[in-house]
C-alpha cells in the first residue's frame, strides 16, 4: 500500500470498529505528512490505562514489510477479536499501539523514485538530504560529519519530527511494557543492550519472548529466525529507537524480516507476514506479564546439586498460596519456554529433574504464576548446567585451533592464508568470493589413544546471516576429512576436493541459519566411530559448506560463522567446540577368595557348600575377598563386577531351589547364629536356578548397579568384600547339598580415573590493567592439575563451570576479562580441574564497580 492508501485503509477500520481502533495523529514530517499511530484494544476510551505493546514500522524507508504488517495485523485483529480466546483476552486486558511507517516520506520516496532509501527526506544545512532516523534517539547518540551517509544520525538527539513524535508518545505511555521495531533483513531479532557487554538480567525475558515466536513461525513456514544480542567487539549502534524505548525500563526488540529489503511480494513477503501474525499474537500475550499487575521474577534461581541423570534447582520467592512456578529445559541455545519445554509445575521452591544424560548440557529457566489471575512473571536468568559423568566416562571440551580453523575461497586464493585464526568463517557463495568452505581443526591429544567415544556433538556460532539473501536456498553440512586426501588447509582447491569420511549430523537448512543461536550436531554411533579414528592421528579436520551455485540473478547466498579470534570473534568463548564424551578400554583382574566357610546348624566347617540340610534346615556358604589387591581407589574406577563360581556336583531329581548372593556386614562368622542375623546389605545380580547348574559350567553372578556402589565404597574404605551363599526352596527341601569348587573368584573390571578434583584455588585477587579487570591467583599445586577455568556470572557466584560466560581455560594463573564493564556488578569463579575433568571447589570474587582495584 501507498502511504495514502494506507491511511485511508486505518481510518475505514476506525469506521468499522469504532469501539476496538482509535487512530491518533503523533506528529508531522518535514514534508507535511501526518504520522500517525493506531490504538487498539476493547473499549477502545480505556486503552491508556491497560499495559501495552508499542509497534512501530519501516522507520527505515526501504524496509516496507514493518509498515505491511502492522496493517495486516490491524486487519488480522479486528476480523478475530471475537474468535479467538486468546486474542480476545489479550485485547480485553491490554493495548496494542501501532505506527505502521515511522518514515512516510522516505517510505514514499522509496516507493515511487529510489528504492534502496533508507533515511528520511529533510533537507540538512550542507544541502544533502535526510537523516536515518534510527540513530536519531538519545541513547548513544553520537554526532557524525559526514551527513550523506546512509547512517547520518542529525543534529542532536530527537532533531527529526518523526523521532520527537514517538519519544513523546512513548514518555507519556507508561503502561508500554513490550516494544517490537520491524525492520528488513536477515530473519533475526536483536533485543536491547545497554551498552555493556554483559548479561542483563531482563536478558532471559527477550531471548525467551523472541524463541517463543520462533516456535510460531515454525509452524507457519518452519523457519527459525536469529537472537542476536550485540556481541564484542561489533561496533554497537548509537542512537536507535531500541535502546531509548529498553531505557524506559520496556523489553524492546528488533526484527529483521526476511532475507531482502524489498523481496518478492507473492513468493517472501507474504510468507514473512503471515508467520508474524501469530507470532504477534503471541508477544501481545505477554505484555500483561510485564506489568505492574504481574507476580514479581524469582530470585535467586540456581543449582543445587547435579549428577549424572539428574539436577536439582533451588530458588527463592515469598511464599504465598497463590504462586506456583514453571520450569523450563532446554539441551538448545535460546530455545522457547512454552508447552514445549515445560519441564515442572510446582509450589515449593526447588524441583528435581530426572533422567537426564550424563556429560550433557541442560538451560533452566523459572517463571512464578499467580493462581487467580494466571499472569505470569518475567523470567528469572537461565541457568545452565552439565550433567556430570558416568562413572567410567570421561569429557573433553576440544576448541578449534587458531592455525587450522578458517575459510577458503574460490576467488581468494592469495588471501586464504592470512584468513586463518583471524577471519570469522565465511561459507557458502557469492559474486566476489566465489564459493567458500571453512575447515576446523581440532587437537585430539588431550584423548587418550586407548579411548572409545561415546558421544560427540560439534558446536559452532552463526554471527551474521545478512550475506544469505535468498529464502529456503541451500544446505549447509558438516563433514569430516580424510587428513590423507590434502595437504594444505589454506589451499581452495584442496579442501574442496578433499575426501570425506562423511557428513556429520544433518544439514543446516538455509531457512535454520539463525545468528546468534549456537548451532550443534550430535554425532551419531557410527559417527563416533569415525571420529574415534582420528584419535590415533591426533588432530579431526573438519569441513563446513554451503551451496555451490546461485540462481540467476541472485548475488550472494553466504553465512557467517565465528571463531572466537579476530576483529570480529565474540572471543574464546565463541570457538567451534567438539564436545567429546568417552570411557577407556577395561583392565581386568581377578580375585581368589580369602576364605570359604560352609555354616549349618550343626556346625562350622572349611570349604564352601550350600544347601539344605536332613531337617531342611539352610546351609549357607560363606566367602570373603581381600580387595586391597586391586589398584588404588582414589585413581580407580570398578566399572564391572562378578562372582564367578563352579559348582561340583549336580542332581539328578529336580527341584526349585535357586541360589542368591548376599552382599553381607558381619564381624565373624562363628556360629550359625551370626550368620542367621546377618545385615544383609545387598542382593548381587540374579538368582541361579539349580536346573541351570548342570548345563553351565561356570555361575556368574553379577553385581547390579547398586552392589557395585557398594563394592565401590568398600574398595575406599579398605574394607573385605563379604559374600553369604543362600539356597531357597518353596517345596520344603531337605538334603540337598552344591559343593562350590575353591577356585570361585571375583572377576572386576576397572579403569584408571581420578575419584576427586584437586584443590581449590587459593588468593584470587581482582586488579584493574590495559583498561581491562585482571584475575590472578595462586598456583595449585599438584601434578594432576590439567588447568583453570573461570567463569563470569552477572547475577549470582558461580557454583558450576557452566554457569556463566566463560572468561579463561588453561594452565596460566592469571586472566583478562577483556569484555567486562567497569560499572557493573559482578562474579567470577576459579575453578581448577584435572584430566577426567573433576572440577574444584569454586574460588570466588565479586566486582564492585564502587571498589578501587
Ligand atoms: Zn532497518
Amino acid at each position: 500500500m501507498s502511504y495514502d492508501e494506507s491511511l485511508d485503509f486505518l481510518y475505514e477500520m476506525e469506521k468499522k470498529h469504532p469501539e476496538l481502533i482509535k487512530i491518533e495523529k503523533i506528529g508531522t514530517t518535514y514534508e507535511g505528512r501526518d504520522i500517525v499511530l493506531a490504538k487498539i484494544s476493547k473499549n477502545v476510551e480505556t486503552a491508556d490505562s491497560k499495559p501495552a505493546m508499542l509497534f512501530t514500522g519501516s522507520i527505515h524507508a526501504r524496509e516496507w514489510v514493518g509498515h505491511e504488517l502492522a496493517l495486516k495485523f490491524i486487519s488480522y485483529m479486528a476480523d478475530n477479536q471475537d474468535i479467538d480466546p486468546s486474542l480476545e483476552k489479550s485485547l480485553t486486558e491490554s493495548t496494542m499501539y501501532m505506527v505502521p511507517c515511522l518514515n512516510p516520506d522516505g517510505y514514499e520516496y522509496s516507493r515511487q523514485h529510489f528504492s534502496f532509501w533508507r533515511k528520511n527526506r529533510r533537507k540538512n544545512h550542507d544541502g544533502t538530504i535526510g537523516v536515518d532516523l534510527n540513530r536519531n534517539f538519545s541513547i548513544g547518540f553520537t554526532k557524525q560529519s559526514n551527513t550523506s551517509s546512509n547512517v547520518y544520525g542529525g543534529e542532536e538527539p530527537f532533531s527529526e519530527a518523526e523521532t520527537s513524535a514517538i519519544k513523546a508518545f512513548v514518555d507519556s505511555h507508561e503502561n508500554i511494557t513490550i516494544a517490537f521495531d520491524y525492520h528488513s533483513q536477515g530473519n533475526v531479532f536483536f533485543p536491547a543492550h545497554k551498552f555493556m557487554h554483559e548479561a542483563e538480567v531482563d536478558g532471559t525475558d527477550m531471548n525467551a519472548l523472541c524463541a517463543n515466536m520462533n516456535d510460531e513461525f515454525a509452524k507457519v513456514t518452519g523457519r527459525k529466525y536469529g537472537i542476536h544480542r550485540g556481541k564484542p567487539p561489533a561496533g554497537l549502534i548509537s542512537g536507535s529507537g531500541r535502546e531509548y524505548y529498553y531505557s524506559k525500563g520496556i523489553i524492546a526488540i528488533v526484527a529483521e524480516v526476511g532475507t531482502k529489503n524489498i523481496p518478492d511480494y507473492m513468493k517472501s513477503m507474504s510468507g514473512s507476514i503471515n508467520e508474524n501474525i501469530p507470532a504477534l499474537k503471541h508477544a501481545f500475550s505477554e505484555v500483561i506479564n510485564y506489568s505492574a499487575v504481574a507476580p514479581k521474577r524469582v530470585d535467586e534461581f540456581t543449582i543445587e546439586s547435579r549428577d549424572a541423570t539428574s539436577v536439582t534447582l533451588i530458588w527463592q520467592y515469598e511464599v504465598r498460596d497463590d504462586i506456583f512456578f514453571e520450569v523450563y529445559r532446554s539441551t538448545k541455545d535460546k530455545d522457547a519456554c512454552n508447552e514445549r519445554t515445560k519441564v515442572g509445575v510446582v509450589g515449593g521452591m526447588s524441583f528435581t529433574d530426572t533422567d537426564l544424560s550424563s556429560s550433557t548440557n541442560y538451560h533452566y529457566t523459572i517463571r512464578a504464576v499467580n493462581k487467580t489471575t494466571g499472569y505470569k512473571s518475567p523470567f528469572a536468568p537461565v541457568v545452565k548446567v552439565r550433567t556430570w559423568l558416568e562413572d567410567d566416562e570421561f569429557f573433553k571440551l576440544i576448541f578449534a585451533n587458531k592455525s587450522g580453523t578458517g575459510y577458503v575461497g574460490e576467488f581468494t586464493q592469495e588471501q586464504n592464508r592470512s584468513h586463518f585464526g583471524l577471519n570469522s568463517l565465511f561459507v557458502g557463495i557469492n559474486k566476489s568470493r566465489g564459493i567458500c568452505d571453512a575447515v576446523m581443526s581440532f587437537d585430539m591429544d588431550s584423548i587418550p589413544k586407548n579411548a572409545i567415544i561415546k558421544s560427540a556433538r560439534f558446536y559452532i556460532y552463526p554471527m551474521n546471516r545478512v550475506g544469505a539473501k535468498i529464502e529456503r536456498f541451500g544446505e549447509w553440512n558438516l563433514s569430516l576429512l580424510e587428513q590423507e586426501s590434502f595437504t594444505e588447509v589454506t589451499d581452495f582447491h584442496e579442501v574442496e576436493n578433499a575426501k570425506s569420511k562423511g557428513v556429520m549430523g544433518r544439514a543446516i537448512q538455509s531457512s535454520k541459519l539463525t545468528q546468534g543461536i549456537w548451532n550443534h550436531w550430535s554425532f551419531s554411533k557410527h559417527e563416533c566411530e569415525l571420529l574415534q579414528e582420528k584419535i590415533d592421528k591426533g588432530e579431526a579436520v573438519f569441513r563446513l559448506d554451503g551451496p555451490k551455485t546461485l540462481p540467476d540473478g541472485e548475488d550472494s547466498q553466504m553465512m557467517q560463522f565465528d571463531i572466537g579470534y579476530g576483529q570480529y570473534g565474540g572471543g574464546i568463548h565463541y570457538r567451534p567446540i567438539l564436545d567429546i564424551k568417552y570411557t577407556l578400554e577395561n583392565e581386568k583382574i581377578k580375585l581368589a577368595s580369602d576364605t570359604r566357610t560352609t555354616i549349618s546348624v550343626e556346625k562350622v566347617e572349611e570349604g564352601l557348600k550350600s544347601g539344605f540340610d536332613k531337617e531342611g534346615s539352610r546351609v549357607y556358604g560363606y566367602l570373603d575377598f581381600d580387595l586391597s589387591q586391586l589398584p588404588d581407589p582414589q585413581t580407580t574406577m570398578i566399572t564391572q563386577c562378578a562372582l564367578r563360581i563352579r559348582n561340583n556336583n549336580t542332581f539328578k531329581t529336580k527341584s526349585d531351589v535357586r541360589y542368591y548372593v548376599e552382599l553381607v556386614e558381619v564381624d565373624e562368622v562363628g556360629t550359625y547364629e551370626d550368620i542367621k542375623n546377618r545385615e544383609k546389605i545387598e542382593y548381587i545380580g540374579y538368582e541361579v536356578a539349580e536346573s541351570d547348574m548342570g548345563n553351565k559350567e561356570c555361575q556368574y553372578f553379577k553385581f547390579d548397579t547398586l552392589s557395585k556402589q557398594v563394592l565401590d565404597a568398600m574398595h575406599q574404605e579398605g574394607k573385605k568384600l563379604k559374600l553369604v551363599i543362600k539356597p531357597t526352596s518353596s517345596l520344603g527341601m531337605k538334603n540337598r547339598i552344591v559343593e562350590w569348587n575353591d577356585d570361585a573368584e571375583l572377576v572386576i573390571k576397572y579403569i584408571p580415573k581420578r575419584r576427586t578434583a584437586v584443590a581449590k584455588v587459593e588468593n584470587l585477587k581482582i586488579a584493574k590493567e590495559n583498561k581491562m579487570i585482571k584475575l590472578s591467583w595462586d598456583k595449585v599445586e599438584d601434578e594432576a592439575l590439567t588447568g583453570y577455568y573461570v567463569v563470569r556470572n552477572s547475577f549470582h557466584t558461580p557454583n558450576h563451570f557452566m554457569d556463566g560466560v566463560k572468561i579463561y581455560g588453561g594452565k596460566d594463573t592469571y586472566t583478562y576479562d577483556n569484555f567486562a564493564s567497569f560499572d557493573k556488578e559482578k562474579y567470577y569463579a576459579v575453578f581448577a580441574y584435572d584430566d577426567v575433568p573433576n572440577f574444584s571447589e569454586p574460588a570466588v570474587i565479586k566486582y564492585n564497580p564502587l571498589e578501587k582495584y
